[in-house]
């Protein structure tokens, strides 16, 4: 028999990708990969996160190319479709799935042994359930948004991570005219962060990142942030040249991070906790109480979170098409997460694999092998 053969990285969780050979499943409805970002969730499943060897990618873009009857009335696109794939497959039954809380399922929830488009094992069915392949198996649960057309493959992998900014600083937020906005931490969701409070029209956006984090304080500003060093953990700075902040969005978590957030913030601030640095931090009532503060956590984003990145990024006004892309293949994606581990990944956020750029130009085919089995 016949199969057409779909290359794939496949993680085995313990820091190792290799590129593999999947048939392709005929019979089911599937996505052809145009590009799969890369996150700081990659890094942990791929140092050890993955209880099952899997295809990582979580940030997924493609475009459908084949559609079961059941799945196209699920799905509500065509066979052509350009979409945005978001990770979660919830159960569709729940309360949370009910609800059009599908980041709640709790079949996705990590922290109840859930699992997501990235991570589900590569033993189970075709094995093409995550991003860095060239395909992705769909199905009536997956949930996906049309992209236009005209959208670059640069600006269109920004999709998720700015929703999730969007849903973090927008919607939780409250970013609008007249906020002045801090966010904590340059990285890519941070980066997101400014794009998306520069979007809302804040007054003033400030983003804060240590000394290490330079050239990424750097694209923040060309977003249109001003960037202050946190080594010292000194407010002031922004105190004075901002006076008290509205919003803060706390991307890393850690107690240093909550601290500073609560002692910048005005009377009914809101601190956003978007990070997770995995240390847990008592939150000194003080600041809380005497400002009214609110503190919210964030898990994700909403599918309104989606759609508005999608407007954003289809009107052109994120300004993200200033932060560099770097691009992978399939065979970098291994080396590329060690070194993320590491500390000494790509200097841009902006990490997006590309499943058919080839290993060696003109060496591999960009189209998918025929090959007898
Ligand atoms: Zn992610
Ligand atoms: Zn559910």
């Amino acid at each position: 028999m016949r199969d057409i053969l779909v290359q794939a990285a496949v993680s085995d969780g313990q820091g190792r990708t290799v590129v593999q050979e999947l048939a392709l499943p005929q019979n089911v409805s599937r996505l052809r990969v145009e590009s799969s970002a890369v996150c700081g969730t990659d890094v942990t499943l791929h140092g050890g996160g993955l209880k099952q060897p899997a295809i990582l990618g979580h940030h997924v873009i493609g475009r459908v190319d084949q559609l079961t009857d059941a799945d196209a009335a699920a799905l509500g696109v065509a066979v052509g479709s350009r979409v945005a794939v978001e990770e979660y497959v919830g159960c569709g039954e729940c309360a949370e799935c009910r609800a059009d809380r599908y980041r709640l399922c709790p079949s996705v929830d990590l922290w109840t042994g859930g699992e997501r488009v990235g991570m589900i094992p590569v033993g189970r069915g075709s094995g093409l359930h995550g991003g860095n392949a060239g395909y992705l198996e769909l199905g009536a649960h997956h949930r996906v948004h049309p992209l236009p057309d005209h959208l670059s493959i640069e600006l269109a992998a920004w999709t998720l991570p700015l929703a999730n900014a969007v849903d973090w600083t927008i919607d939780t937020g409250g970013s609008g005219p007249g906020k002045h906005v801090v966010v904590i931490g340059p990285g890519y969701h941070g980066v997101a962060c400014v794009a998306a409070a520069v979007a809302s029209g804040a007054a003033s956006i400030t983003v804060l990142g240590r000394k290490s984090s330079a050239k990424r304080l750097e694209m923040a500003r060309a977003l249109g942030a001003v960037p202050e060093l946190s080594d010292d953990g000194d407010v002031r700075r922004v105190l004075d040249r901002v006076g008290p902040v509205d919003v803060v969005v706390d991307t890393i978590g850690s107690p240093q991070t909550v601290a500073t957030a609560l002692a910048m913030l005005g009377r009914f601030g809101i601190l956003v906790m978007a990070g997770l640095a995995g240390v847990d931090t008592a939150i000194g009532p003080t600041a809380i109480v005497r400002n009214m503060l609110t503190v919210r956590g964030v898990r994700g984003r909403s599918p309104h979170a989606v759609r508005r990145a999608i407007e954003l990024l289809a009107a052109g006004s994120t300004g993200l098409e200033s932060v560099p892309t770097h691009f992978l293949s399939l065979e970098q994606v291994g080396e590329t997460l060690r070194a993320m581990r590491a500390g000494t990944g790509p200097v841009t956020p902006h990490i997006v694999v590309d499943p058919w750029l080839p290993a060696e130009p003109d060496t591999s085919p960009s189209q998918p092998l025929e090959a007898t089995r």
